[in-house]
């Protein structure tokens, strides 16, 4: 049997016609960047999200970005984020040229610790923590970090926080949705999350006037008006295509997370009955987990494991297998083995299995089956 880890066409032959019809119309109005496909969206993602404004952009990488240079961060600020998450959210803190200042995570939920945030804050002098400028948490795998006590910290200490939510789009945090906790929320559209394009794109929610003028001011290189520069910012626009396609598939997202999350379930069900109780399954602490990735976390011989379920046709991939503060480029933050050990624990032990919406209880039941023969 063969079980991908995500296909893309299954949910493309779905939704194939409207898709069609809309390009369709964009390519003969031949109007491609930004324009009323965009401002469309950005309506119906900040109606979505509950968020008062939202800002398309060119990626989720891009996101994150722009969102720092909104905040003037630069060369001697310093940025509270975790290690353990796809390497922009710390790769967008260094191209601004400020420093990232990794904390570990929860060795459950994979999230940044709140509790390390607060002890390694109150670690630093007073001239360190006059640097600090933000907070990035990321909802990993579509799960909502701890944000209330996130929110006390930033407030107590005076720090933005800039959510990254490219994995939790409609994840909630007691009932409030990601993105609208702190002052940005950077969602990506890359084609692999759960909301993706047919290419890239992301994706800004603010509730703040004055970040939504600016970050819009910076989306087209600082330009208000239109060749008069007061700010410099970047060529960060939507297309008009990506932008058009994602508010198709917007109204399917809530059917999809709903499918993602009766997979979740039966992934537990079946666990259980083969007997596997040594295999951590994903801890759901928030309101609401939209499973972008179903992540297990196996005792031993995780690699192995792979291997095996690789040989039986099915897709799996490791979210993600070097931590960020042991990455070659991050080596001028001086980091060594152990300085994070639940996120060097995770990088080692998990897994991703497939969980997309398409995915039959059949293609679950052979998944299982195959994990239990591997430890038998
Ligand atoms: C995908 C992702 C990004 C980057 O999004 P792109 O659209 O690929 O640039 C950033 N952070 C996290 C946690 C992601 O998963």
């Amino acid at each position: 049997m063969n079980v991908p880890l995500l296909d893309l066409k299954a949910q493309y032959a779905t939704i194939r016609e409207e898709i069609q019809q809309v390009t369709q119309e964009i390519f003969e109005s031949q109007y491609f960047i930004l324009g009323p496909h965009v401002d469309e969206l950005e309506a119906q993602v900040a109606d979505y999200c509950i968020a008062k404004y939202s800002v398309g952009v060119s990626s989720g990488s891009d996101a994150l970005l722009i969102c720092l240079m909104a905040a003037d961060a630069g060369s001697g600020d310093t940025i509270i984020t975790t290690p353990y998450t796809f390497f922009a959210t710390a790769g967008s803190i260094a191209r601004v040229g400020a420093r990232p200042l990794f904390v570990d995570i929860e060795p459950d939920t994979y999230n940044i610790s709140p509790d390390k945030i607060e002890q390694l804050i109150s670690s630093l002098d007073a001239a360190a923590r006059s640097k600090l400028k933000a907070i990035i948490p990321v909802h990993l795998y579509g799960q909502c970090a701890e944000m209330a006590p996130i929110m006390e910290i930033a407030e107590k200490y005076g720090l933005l926080v800039i959510e990254d939510a490219a994995q939790g789009i409609g994840a909630e945090y007691r009932g409030q949705r990601a993105g609208t906790f702190g002052d940005f929320g950077c969602f990506s559209f890359f084609p692999s999350k759960n909301l993706g394009a047919f290419g890239d794109g992301g994706i800004v929610t603010t509730n703040s006037d004055e970040w939504n003028q600016k970050l819009r001011i910076l989306r087209v290189h600082g330009s208000q008006p239109k060749y008069y520069h007061h700010l410099i910012g970047g060529n960060f626009r939507l297309d008009a295509l990506q932008a058009a396609i994602v508010a198709v598939k917007l109204k399917y997202l809530d059917g999809w997370t709903r499918a993602r999350q009766k997979n979740a379930a039966v992934y537990r069900t079946l666990f259980a009955d083969a007997g596997l109780e040594q295999i951590q399954l994903p801890v759901e602490k928030q309101s609401r987990h939209i499973y972008n990735q179903f992540i297990i976390k196996v005792p031993e011989k995780r690699d192995a494991l792979r291997q095996h379920l690789q040989d039986a046709g099915i897709g799996i991939e490791v979210y993600y297998p070097v931590p960020l503060h042991l990455q070659q480029c991050f080596a001028y933050l001086a980091h060594a083995k152990g300085d994070f050990p639940f996120s060097e624990e995770a990088a080692q032990h998990t897994l991703a299995l497939p969980i997309y919406p398409e995915l039959t209880a059949e293609q679950q039941a052979y998944v299982v089956e195959k994990i239990k023969a591997f430890y038998a």
